[in-house]
């Protein structure tokens, strides 16, 4: 690691966080195939909680700040992220984003993606597959060379071109031996500012992107993040290292 930059992680360390990543991938397998009108996101939370048991695994969701009780963050249609799973039943028509991490060995994964429950309408599904669209064109600058600020650049392209909007005052993060490491990582940004990526660098990007208003609340609860005017929103999030041989995303199999 050189003092001042993004750290860039050895083969070894990779390799850790390759092993998380697959876990964290497995979690969003399982609880996308659990999906249907009638689950509760409790349902999901246990799901996620038994792939983690079974991949000797453990949570870097549990206890963050203390008081967070699940491995997942399951948020359905306004919640932009942080929803909390519990009673709640999902119904037809409903988008669910779920959230979750791994740490193996020390190392940490995290990824995010957002799924329709049943049949959503055209509007939801456009929602999601932009979204999924600027996570895939932020992961597509993330090369030797290249900026921090290409990446929110890439996002808010895909997000504004379509008519949506990036959510204010939530970012990606550095992850590594912590879940949130330096350096934030902005959905928004001009390419070709902000530090230089180097081969080695791992970083977590997650657009969050809303229908309507950027703007967002926090609920009684202290976690769950509503967009304010209570249109839909969709979070898509991976985990991806800067290598010699380009973007490689550490959460999917
Ligand atoms: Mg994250
Ligand atoms: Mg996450």
């Amino acid at each position: 690691m050189k003092l001042g930059g993004i750290p860039r992680r050895s083969a070894d360390q990779l390799a850790a966080m390759r092993r998380a990543g697959r876990v964290v991938a497995e979690m969003h397998e399982r609880t996308r195939a659990a999906l249907r009108p009638g689950i509760t996101t409790a349902e999901l939370d246990r799901i996620g909680r038994q792939v983690l048991s079974r991949r000797g695994a453990t949570s870097n969701f549990l206890g963050v700040n203390g008081t967070y009780p699940a491995v997942i963050c399951a948020s359905p249609n306004e919640v932009v992220v942080h929803g909390i799973p519990g009673d709640r039943v999902l119904a037809d028509g409903d988008i669910i984003s779920v959230d979750c991490g791994a740490i193996v060995d020390g190392w940490h994964g995290d990824a995010a993606y957002t799924a329709g429950v049943g049949t959503i309408s055209a509007g939801a599904q456009r929602l999601i597959k932009v979204t999924e669209r600027s996570l895939d064109a932020a992961i597509a600058t993330m090369v030797p060379g290249g900026h921090l600020g290409d990446i929110g650049h890439a996002v808010q392209t895909v997000v504004e071109g379509a008519g949506l909007c990036v959510v204010d005052g939530y970012t990606g993060h550095g992850i590594g031996q912590a879940m949130h490491e330096a350096p934030a990582v902005p959905n928004v940004g001009e390419s070709g500012r902000g530090p230089r990526l180097r081969a080695g660098n791992v970083l977590a990007v997650e657009p969050m992107v809303a229908v309507g208003t950027p703007e967002t609340d926090v609920l009684d609860d202290d976690w769950t993040v509503v967009t304010l005017d209570g249109t839909w929103a969709a979070h898509a999030e991976h985990t991806i290292a800067v290598t010699d041989a380009g973007p490689e995303i550490l959460t999917r199999v």
